[in-house]
């Protein structure tokens, strides 16, 4: 059988988006180690490019597609790919990827780049914001000489299968040639984790093939856990729940996307413990970027009667007092479904998207 060896520009993170830059920056280097390792394959070469890009003077056969995966760099997903299929992947091992009778290989442009010029060379995609720098770096200079990390919050090493740090922690660290080290993210005292982790469940879910049911429903329920942080409908279990499953989705996903994708949220909430506290136990974002949407839902200390009459039209079993006491409303426990309202005929039942001052212990009617 004949060798095909694919240069696949559609397997980048999100947070790295080398291959294009690779294309058209280094395009000669990228071209010279390309044709070393096709010819090492004795294979022939196809260029792969993400719809609407164009690239002048390849030489190969060149296909467009607008799917973009991280399992793109799986043989058997790029041939599904070339054969008009969703990009799956399939182990090596057990399948060999064929497409129009040859054996599919696959190779990055950065790889290729590392054929021609050797490994000492670091591509580093930098995200500050909504603005990606790429930056030529050399393995084994520090994080800290590449990227400026005084005075910020956090730092995302690594995209959607990345981990989040401390900067000092991460300023110190040795660039490797590995892919982690390909997205570096910077967040400021400005950022929300909860919110920053909205954004790469979001993403990490368009990036799931959706073959194997762990990552596909994984990120699913991940996003909605996380979102539901951001607008006040997180469960005081929710994180045991992402830490249990997590564990299910590193060790039982098909492919290395699928397992290192909860890492993002795992280390925010080891390194951010008290935000994510916030959002779920106080309903508040000292960020002020999430429960813009939300409205949550108190009694007014200044208007309530302590009747009682709304305890029964609680579902949740949310609302806490006795007679003559001002009525308070469990934030842990409020589903904001609304039913306490028309129960209350002193309208004192009201919603807000941030909570004023409230009772914190029993207080008598008037005494507020
Ligand atoms: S782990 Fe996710 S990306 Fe990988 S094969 Fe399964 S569904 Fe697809
Ligand atoms: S909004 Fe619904 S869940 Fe919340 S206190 Fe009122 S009745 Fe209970
Ligand atoms: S029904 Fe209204 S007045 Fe009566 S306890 Fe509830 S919130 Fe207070």
């Amino acid at each position: 059988m004949k060798n095909l060896l694919v240069v696949s520009c559609v397997s980048d993170d999100i947070k790295a988006p080398l291959s294009m830059y690779l294309m058209k920056n280094y395009l000669s280097e990228v071209v010279a180690g390309v044709e070393k390792y096709a010819s090492e394959l004795d294979a022939d070469i196809m260029y792969l490019l993400p719809e609407g890009e164009k690239v002048e003077g390849l030489n190969g056969d060149v296909r467009y597609t607008s799917a973009c995966s991280p399992t793109l760099t799986n043989p058997y997903s790029v041939a599904q790919v070339l054969g008009g299929n969703i990009p799956r992947p399939m182990i090596q091992d057990e399948y060999v990827a064929v497409y129009e009778d040859k054996a599919v290989s696959v190779v990055t442009p950065e790889a290729a780049y590392g054929i021609k010029n050797g490994f000492n060379d670091k591509f580093v995609a930098v995200n500050v914001g909504e603005k990606t720098e790429i930056k030529k770096a050399t393995v084994g200079q520090i994080v800290g000489e590449v990227v400026a990390l005084e005075g910020t919050k956090a730092v995302l090493l690594g995209g959607l299968k990345g981990t989040f740090m401390a900067p000092a922690e991460a300023a110190e660290l040795k660039l490797e040639a590995t892919e982690k080290f390909s997205s570096i993210t910077v967040y400021d005292s400005s950022e929300c984790m909860v919110d920053a982790c909205v954004q790469l469940m979001n993403q990490a879910y368009n990036a799931s093939c959706g073959k194997c049911v762990l990552c596909r429903e994984g990120t699913s329920q991940f996003r909605q856990i996380v979102t539901e942080m951001t607008t006040g409908k997180a469960k005081s279990g929710d994180l045991d729940l992402i830490k249990e499953v997590s564990e299910l989705i590193s060790i039982g996903a098909y492919c290395p996307f699928g397992q290192n994708m909860t890492k993002p949220l795992t280390s925010a909430i080891a390194l951010f413990p008290d935000e994510f506290d916030d959002h779920i136990k106080r309903k508040t974002c000292k960020c002020g970027k999430c429960y813009k949407a939300a409205e949550l839902y108190y009694i007014d200390p200044d208007e309530c009667q302590g009747c009682g009459d709304c305890i029964d039209a609680c579902p949740e079993d949310a609302i806490e007092g006795k007679d003559g006491f001002i009525h308070i409303i469990d934030q842990d426990l409020c589903e904001q479904c609304g039913k306490c309202v028309s129960a209350c005929d002193e309208g004192c039942i009201k919603t807000a998207t941030k909570l004023p001052k409230l009772p914190k212990k029993k207080t008598k009617v008037g005494k507020w």
